[in-house]
Order: structure tokens, then C-alpha cells, then sequence
């Protein structure tokens, strides 16, 4: 009888919460439909297109000390490392040439990079790449900033809220940020015109299923143009490293709720997806997702910026990373394409180029 929820969802009607909590609390036996049901609405939004995004992970300083993540200020285990403006350009010159046309610059709240420093980096990556989106990664600044940054000519933005429960927000972070802060960030960004991309982990220390629910509620209120979920993976260097990791089962089946929920959202399988099940990530576009973000990263920096434990393809050059996943993606059916893969609103096919 579930099975009526999921076909609610998908023809596109709003589910309340006790019945999100319904769907949530029997996974086990909904998740093949589940999935099927995603994938279909995917490909008529999408077609089986794979849209894929360069990162570029340019410094693991942070001012932060977020309880989960092992770039933490108070690690002081953690090799640092920034890349100079010129490295960061010359990954994305690599990625252009594998077929890159997205190139995510995600970071470390490391203050090094002023307003200044990173509106010249964007604006070099456009002026190498004008055919190219530029998608921040940086953490929580003042609106101004994005301000800056949005005319420098970035065109995206990734904060994931973390979660959209006060409580819980509160014990994942210290006392000096806030659940206002981060939602004010998200409003913001949205307001200057980025392509927003939120999100939550998946199984972190003290999240409830009633939480899940609210995460689905959320995301269906505030509509980004991409939601990003990966399990929760400890670190060993954190307050979390004795806590247990969160299941790539549940987050599959989160993908595809969300997938039904939004069906034009841009979604990827992460790499904590691929860390927490070897075959995470192609399971994670058999259940409705969109987006791989392989890394571009220099190899050389890769295994400093371990926000979790056993991180994968820290060893791999960009070039193999790309010809590893096109084969593990054709695999599912589906297949990568090399354009900017915007935001579709209009449910046509508007991303050819
Ligand atoms: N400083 C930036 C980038 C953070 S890293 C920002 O605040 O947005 C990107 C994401 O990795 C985080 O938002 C978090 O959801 C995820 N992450 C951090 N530690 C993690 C862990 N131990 N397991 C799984 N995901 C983690």
C-alpha cells in the first residue's frame, strides 16, 4: 500500500510528513520501486544524461571546527595545504581538456582567500573557459561577498545546510555558527541569482528518521537547483571518529524520494557514496541521480583534503578518474555528457550545445 505513496510522489503531488516517515520507515521493501520510479521521472527531465563536474579541492585550512569533518581547525594532525590561483586555473585547463565544462571550487572556510583574491581566480577560470560554469564551494560568507563573487561571474553555489533540525545543527557544529547563519547564507545566495545546491549527510551522529522527513520537506520548500547527500564517514582526527558511519542503503533510497520530489533537481552520487559502498555511485544513478563530481584536484594534494576516512580516488590522476567512471556509467544504462548540464526548469531539453 506504500507503493501508492511513491506514485503520489511521482505524479507530482505533495506528501505530508507522516507519510514521507511512512516511506522512510519501510526502505527495505520500497526500494527497488523506488528507484524505478526515479530513474523514470530523471530521464524525462534529463534523458539518461550524466552530468559531470571538475573539483577542485584548493585548500583544507579552515577556520571551522565542524564535529564530523577531518579538516577541522582543530586537527593539527592534518598536513595544510592552498593552491595559488594560477594551480587552480591550470586544473581547470586539464579538466577542459578531458571535457570539463563545470569546475567546482570547493574549500576549507580559509580566509586567506579575500573577496579579492577569489573574485580574480573566477574570473580568470571565465576568461580561459567564457563556455564554462564556475561553482563555489566556500563555505559561509557575508552576502556582500557572494555579492562580489556572484559579479565576478561564478554562476553556482554548493552549501549543503548540514540539517534542518536547530538541535541537531547545534550538536554537529561548535558555538560559533549557527543554523541562522547557514539558512541566511542559503536565502542569500539564492536571492543573487546562484544556482543553489543544498544538502545533508546522511546517518550523522544523532539524526532521526523524523529528521529525514523534514530534510524531504525542506528541500521541497526551499527548491534547489541541486541537492547534494552522501552517508555520514567518521574521521579518525575528529570528536566523531568512534561513531558509526551512515548507510549508503539509505541514502539511495533518500536520492530517489528526492529525485520524485524535485524531479528536475540536479542530483549527485558522491564520492562519500562511492567510499561507503564500492559501487555506490553507479547505484547512485540507478536510483535517480544526474551528477558525478570527479576530482581535479593535483594527485599531490588529494589525500590532504580527507574530510572522512578512506576517501576514494585520492591516488588517481584526473584523466583516469574520467575513463574509470565513463566505463562504471555505461554500466548503468546511462552515459556522460560534456556540456554545462545547467538546471533544467523548463523540463525541455534545453542543455545541448
Ligand atoms: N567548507 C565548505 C565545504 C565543506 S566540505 C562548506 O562549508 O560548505 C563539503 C561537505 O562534505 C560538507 O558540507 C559535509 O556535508 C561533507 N562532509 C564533511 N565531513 C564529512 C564526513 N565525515 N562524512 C561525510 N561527509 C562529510
Amino acid at each position: 500500500m506504500y507503493k501508492d505513496l511513491l506514485q503520489k510522489l511521482a505524479k507530482g503531488e505533495d506528501l505530508n510528513k507522516e507519510e514521507y516517515l511512512l516511506l522512510i520507515g519501510n526502505r527495505e521493501s520500497l526500494r527497488t520501486d523506488a528507484a524505478e520510479a526515479a530513474c523514470r521521472v530523471r530521464n524525462e527531465h534529463y534523458g539518461r544524461r550524466v552530468f559531470i563536474r571538475g573539483l577542485v579541492e584548493f585548500t583544507n585550512y579552515c577556520r571551522n571546527n565542524c564535529n564530523y569533518c577531518g579538516i577541522r581547525a582543530a586537527n593539527s594532525e592534518l598536513s595544510r595545504y592552498r593552491l595559488t590561483g594560477s594551480e587552480i586555473t591550470e586544473c581547470c585547463d586539464i579538466g577542459y581538456g578531458l571535457g570539463f565544462r563545470t569546475f567546482v571550487l570547493q574549500g576549507g572556510e580559509d580566509m586567506y582567500y579575500t573577496d579579492d583574491i577569489l573574485a580574480e581566480i573566477v574570473r580568470q577560470i571565465k576568461k580561459s573557459h567564457p563556455d564554462c560554469a564556475v561553482t563555489l564551494s566556500v563555505g559561509e560568507r557575508s552576502r556582500e561577498s557572494y555579492r562580489i563573487l556572484r559579479e565576478a561571474g561564478a554562476d553556482r553555489y554548493l552549501l549543503r545546510h548540514e540539517t534542518v533540525n536547530r538541535d541537531h545543527y547545534k550538536s554537529l557544529h561548535p558555538d560559533t555558527m549557527s543554523y541562522d547563519n547557514r539558512m541566511r547564507c542559503l536565502y542569500d545566495l539564492k536571492e543573487l541569482g546562484y544556482q543553489v545546491g543544498c544538502g545533508f549527510m546522511v546517518g550523522s551522529p544523532g539524526q532521526t528518521e523524523d529528521d529525514l522527513a523534514d530534510e524531504l520537506l525542506f528541500i521541497r520548500g526551499f527548491k534547489p537547483e541541486m541537492v547534494g547527500i552522501g552517508p555520514f564517514i567518521p574521521h579518525h582526527d575528529t570528536p566523531y571518529s568512534e561513531e558509526k558511519a551512515g548507510s549508503a542503503e539509505l541514502t539511495l533510497f533518500l536520492l530517489s524520494l528526492i529525485r520524485l520530489t524535485l524531479p528536475d533537481v540536479l542530483l549527485p552520487a558522491t564520492t562519500a557514496l562511492g567510499t561507503a559502498d564500492p559501487l555506490g555511485r553507479e547505484k547512485g544513478i540507478e536510483a535517480g541521480a544526474n551528477v558525478l563530481m570527479p576530482n581535479l584536484s593535483p594527485s599531490g594534494v588529494r589525500k590532504k583534503y580527507m574530510l572522512y576516512d578512506n576517501k576514494i580516488c585520492t591516488g588517481d590522476e584526473a584523466a583516469a578518474c574520467i575513463s574509470c567512471l565513463k566505463m562504471r556509467i555505461s554500466r548503468t544504462g546511462c552515459e556522460i555528457v560534456t556540456n554545462r548540464g545547467d538546471h533544467n526548469k523548463n523540463g525541455g531539453m534545453i542543455n545541448e550545445i
